[in-house]
C-alpha cells in the first residue's frame, strides 16, 4: 500500500444512519518523501483544506493526483473512491471525495462497502 493521508469529515453513516466522524484514507498528495524530515503521509485534513505537496520545480510536482483509486475529470479536477471507517460503529464504507487542485472540494457520494462504485479500484 501506498502512502496516504487521512480526510475527516462528518456524515450520516451508511452502516449505522448515526451522524458520525467518518475517517477516510486518500492517497492524492500522498507520499513518503517529502521536503527536509517531512513526508506526505500520514496527515489529517478536512474538507477545505489544500494538501500540501512539493514545490512546483520539484520533479514529482505533477504526479499530485497520482494514486490507486483516481479517476482523472480534467487536468485539475481528480475524484478519488477513499476507503473508510465509522467512528460510531467502526464498520467500512466509502466516499468519492472530489479534488480541485489539490484542495479537498466536496464529498461526491458515500455508501456501504459492498457498494464501492465500479468505476474506482479498490
Ligand atoms: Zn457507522
Amino acid at each position: 500500500m501506498g502512502a496516504f493521508n487521512w480526510i475527516v469529515f462528518t456524515a450520516k453513516c451508511p452502516n449505522c444512519g448515526n451522524t458520525s466522524i467518518i475517517r477516510y484514507q486518500t492517497h492524492v498528495a500522498s507520499s513518503y518523501d517529502g521536503p527536509g524530515s517531512e513526508r506526505f503521509h500520514d496527515h489529517t485534513y478536512k474538507l477545505g483544506d489544500v494538501l500540501p505537496w512539493f514545490d512546483k520545480d520539484h520533479p514529482v510536482f505533477e504526479d499530485w493526483a497520482q494514486g490507486n483509486a483516481i479517476e482523472p475529470t480534467n487536468e485539475q479536477t481528480v475524484s478519488e473512491c477513499c476507503h473508510g471507517e465509522c467512528t460510531s460503529c467502526n464498520v467500512d464504507c466509502f466516499a468519492v471525495i472530489v479534488f480541485n487542485d489539490r484542495k479537498v472540494a466536496y464529498v461526491d457520494s458515500i455508501g456501504r462497502i459492498e457498494d464501492w462504485p465500479d468505476d474506482f479500484y479498490k
